[in-house]
């Protein structure tokens, strides 16, 4: 086979580059459509107490009902998203209709119902909603700016609102972004550290931020009764955060060996596959006037 020449390559890598490039802006530009046409969708799943089994929590994960590609998951667009500052828009349109929603069930009970579960949340006992936040709706500033919006709007109490942000976006903690955290935490919203044990720098963020719950990834999870290596880090994890007085939620928990492991070792609450999939949320219904 011929080898491209040096001119041939450059070409041909510039084109690669240039598809690429297009390809991004032309997700940016549909999802940004997308946000206002009305094809985000806000799915739920429900974050178990590992004590008793009971529903504390649902965390909100968005998709998007695109008209001709059918329903995408957060893989699909996050990554463009989090590139521009539609990140921000499409965060806050996520909490906005996480917190209605959650108003919602406070008002007519939730029935959550899937194969593994059925539970009914009635009246007055109050769920929680946890959201997901990129760092740069926190550096922003238009995080704190959103959460007390939604928290007046819809009569919520703060703790009733968690925000997770992902331990990779942590690399560096600025003092924008360690003061902005600090706001938050001052409204009483609780804080979770999300996909723990993906990063790198942990302990010093734990210890600087004011987090409150971390939550264990799916990868080391997933590794309980397989490598041993996982389940050190599990342990670990575990120790460090009962030490420092933080929640711990594992996420994608999906047998009952990985529930019992976690339970054994005190983590405090778990989602996954075991309890139930992200499902859609009730909308409010629209009211006939
Ligand atoms: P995440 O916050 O770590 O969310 C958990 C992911 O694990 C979800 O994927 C969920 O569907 C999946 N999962 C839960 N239980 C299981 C299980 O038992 N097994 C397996 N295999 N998977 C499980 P999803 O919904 O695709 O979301 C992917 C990521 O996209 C989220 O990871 C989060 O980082 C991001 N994301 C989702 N919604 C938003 C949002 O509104 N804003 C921002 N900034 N990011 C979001
Ligand atoms: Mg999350
Ligand atoms: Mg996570
Ligand atoms: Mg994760």
């Amino acid at each position: 086979e011929a080898k491209l020449s040096g001119k041939n390559q450059r070409a041909r890598f510039t084109h690669a580059l240039r598809t690429a490039a297009n390809r991004r802006l032309d997700v940016e530009e549909d999802l940004r459509a997308a946000l206002g046409d009305d094809e985000l969708r806000v799915h739920y799943q429900p974050i178990v107490d590992l004590r008793d089994g009971a529903v504390i929590a649902a965390e909100a994960l968005v998709r998007w009902q695109h008209p001709v590609r059918g329903l995408l998951a957060p893989v699909e667009f996050i990554d463009v998203a989090e590139q521009s500052d539609l990140i921000a828009d499409l965060g806050e349109w996520v909490l906005r209709e996480a917190g209605a929603c959650l108003a919602r069930w406070q008002r007519e009970g939730q029935e959550v119902r899937t194969p593994a579960l059925v539970a009914v949340v009635p009246p007055p006992h109050r769920l929680a909603v946890s959201v997901n936040a990129s760092v740069r709706q926190v550096s922003s500033g238009r995080l704190r700016r959103s959460v007390e919006a939604v928290l007046a709007d819809n009569g919520l109490l703060p703790g009733e609102l968690h925000i997770e942000i992902t331990e990779t976006q942590f690399m560096s903690a600025a003092p924008a972004i360690q003061r902005e955290m600090a706001a938050l935490s001052d409204l009483g919203v609780g804080l979770s550290l999300d996909d723990f044990g993906t990063g790198y720098s942990s302990l010093a963020y734990l210890k600087r931020l004011p987090f409150n719950c971390v939550k264990l990834d799916r990868s080391y999870v997933s590794g309980i009764g397989v490598n041993p290596g996982d389940e050190a880090l599990v342990d670990a994890v575990l120790a460090l955060a009962g030490s420092l007085g933080l929640h711990t939620v594992a996420e994608g928990v999906e047998t009952p060996a990985q529930e019992r492991y976690l339970r054994e070792r005190g983590c405090g609450y778990a989602q996954g596959y075991l309890y139930s999939p992200p499902v859609l949320g009730t909308r409010p219904p629209e009211r006939a006037s």
